[in-house]
């Protein structure tokens, strides 16, 4: 196997023997072949729509193949094999629209790839032999390390997008524009000589597709559910039977808080889950009580002592322990084998697996986190905020934003934070905010010190503030106090951040570890047009920021 699109990938070069993450080579192999079937899938579906013709169902699939090979989200051969078998009926359905397309314009359709004519091995062990044949490896020595690293930068980034744009299709939000792209970028994918302008190009239009994807899951969330709100939400247990949520996927939480009303069960939020309290369409169900833990990767931990049933959303899952493997469902495009998968949010399983449970017994000490503001509760207060930046209260804001991941280096954000002078705010967005959560760092004037706007998916509202704010001083975003700090982890931190390249903010910061797949040749591209640097020493890195418009 070979993986490098996270940031835990080995030795920072390369996943090669089995997966940092826990996706065994067998698995990998069958990603790549779902990865592969998706671009054949792509370099139909691409060509058709240029004569006018697309399919709902095409475009539907190669969202969730896209979402199913996202690092910590499918760990099943089972499913993979499912998958890839419904991969290649529709790479029929695609072929065929194609081949009707270009009958009815009468013109020739070129040669395809091998992509486009796969047809998948009889068995498993036959499928993972395929997917060998078509890893990364083998263009590292057609293509060369950065033209891969190209193409793999920008199917990082679809698919990130692509799992925004699932979060907002399940919620009934659809945008023929981003499926468009998402194919041609695949389709492009499969080009035998692409050129290095040619890619980089291509990024640039996967970041502006990225800000639209966002944008439509910010619709589809706030339709759904409402603006959220500024919130408090208890960090701690109450006695009574419960239910843990982890993930992301607001529509499953809703759909758990549905069935389990009036059933005497707690639900309580874990990880990315943490923000969904601040909507008024969740918050309403007096069953959801509160948030027990932290971040992803303390999930084993956590878990293990949690007396309940757990459901996993969407990513990150990490390999469940024994003694708490019949306790853990997944439901989505979420998979662990020996895991019971729950199929059309029937939850049932969960809440009887949940009343079998002892559930707690004491309560634990509660703590409060205030979560909730989204870009309609900041610009809610966005004059107290322009005031406070014209007369000096406020020097600085820095947008903390991204993945947290279990390896060294990540103190760098919880050290820049406590360094952090007095007159300076914190905005927080993604699973990175759980360093920084407990330290009271107290308001200017009323506003906090540290906002948190939500979860990495809810990326579009720190867009939509720095805009407005741009707009209100008469600037660009470069021109204002702002900072961007990213942590990434996986290929959704990758989307954001081609979208935050494609809106031209320059001199991000970006940690712990620059991703492997980004070359010396294409880093020094991303220096030179972006001012990109990658995380230092806190010290030296704060008094850069703080000086960045002195002169
Ligand atoms: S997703 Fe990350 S940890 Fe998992 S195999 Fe790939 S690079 Fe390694
Ligand atoms: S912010 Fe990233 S690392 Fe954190 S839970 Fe979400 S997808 Fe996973």
């Amino acid at each position: 196997m070979f993986c490098y699109q996270c940031e835990q990938t080995a030795s920072n070069t390369g996943c090669t023997i089995t997966g940092i993450c826990g996706k065994n080579p067998e698995t990998a192999a069958l990603q790549d072949l779902l990865i592969d079937a998706a671009k054949g899938i792509s370099r139909y579906a691409h060509r058709a729509r240029k004569l006018g013709k697309k399919d709902r169902s095409v475009d539907r699939f190669l969202i969730e193949a896209l979402f199913t090979t996202v690092t910590n989200v499918n760990f099943d051969p089972e499913r993979m094999e499912a998958l890839l078998r419904e991969a290649h009926q529709i790479l029929k359905t695609s072929r065929t629209m194609c081949e009707a397309a270009y009958k009815e314009a009468e013109k020739q359709l070129e040669p395809l790839n091998s992509s486009c004519t796969w047809v998948p091995a009889p068995d498993q062990n036959g499928l993972i032999e395929q997917g060998e044949m078509v890893g990364i490896r083998k263009r590292f020595e057609s293509l060369g390390e950065d033209i891969t690293g190209l193409q793999e930068l920008l199917l990082y980034g679809v698919k990130g997008a692509a799992s925004y744009a699932q979060h907002a299709m399940v919620l009934g939000k659809e945008d023929d524009e981003i499926y468009g792209f998402f194919h041609e970028a695949l389709d492009a994918l499969t080009k035998k000589d692409p050129s290095v302008d040619e890619l980089f190009a291509l990024n640039m239009r996967c970041g502006e597709i990225s800000v639209k994807t966002l944008a439509l899951l910010d619709g589809a969330n706030t339709s759904a559910y409402g603006n959220p709100e500024p919130t408090n939400v208890r960090w701690g247990a109450i006695p009574g039977k419960a239910i843990l949520i982890s993930g992301h996927d607001l529509n499953d939480l809703e759909k758990l808080l549905i069935q389990t009303e009036g059933k005497g069960i707690n639900v309580y939020t874990h990880g990315e889950m943490l923000p969904t309290h601040g909507y008024p369409g969740l918050k309403k169900y007096k069953h959801l009580v509160g948030h027990y833990g932290g971040a992803w990767m303390k999930q084993r931990t956590e878990f293990s002592q949690f007396p309940g049933a757990i459901l996993m959303t969407t990513n990150c899952i990490q390999e469940p322990r024994e003694d708490y493997k019949d306790s853990i469902f997944t439901c989505g495009l979420v998979a662990w084998p020996g895991v019971t998968h729950i199929a059309d949010q029937d939850f049932s399983q969960v809440i009887e697996k949940a009343l079998a449970c002892e559930g707690f017994t004491t309560e634990t000490e509660e703590k409060s986190l205030v979560v909730g503001f989204g870009h309609h509760a900041v610009l809610g207060i966005a004059d107290q905020i322009i005031d406070a930046v014209k007369s000096g209260a406020i020097k600085h804001f820095f947008l903390i934003g991204g993945c947290d991941g279990a390896e060294s280096g990540r103190n760098y954000y919880s050290d820049l934070v406590e360094a952090m002078p007095k007159d300076t705010v914190a905005l927080t967005l993604g699973c990175g905010k759980f360093r920084i959560l407990e330290a009271d760092m107290g308001d200017i004037g009323g506003i906090p010190r540290r906002i948190d706007m939500g979860q990495c998916n809810d990326s579009y509202s720190a867009v939509k503030v720095a805009m407005a704010l741009a707009d209100a001083f008469e600037t660009d975003v470069n021109g204002l106090p702002l900072s961007l700090v990213i942590s990434w982890f996986e290929q959704k931190a990758v989307c954001v951040l081609l979208a935050l390249l494609h809106l031209g903010v320059t001199d991000i910061r970006l940690g712990p570890k620059l991703p492997a797949f980004i070359t010396p040749t294409v880093l020094n591209v991303l220096v030179e047009k972006f001012r990109i640097k990658p995380s230092g020493n806190v010290e030296d890195d704060l008094a850069a920021m703080l000086n960045k418009n002195a002169g």
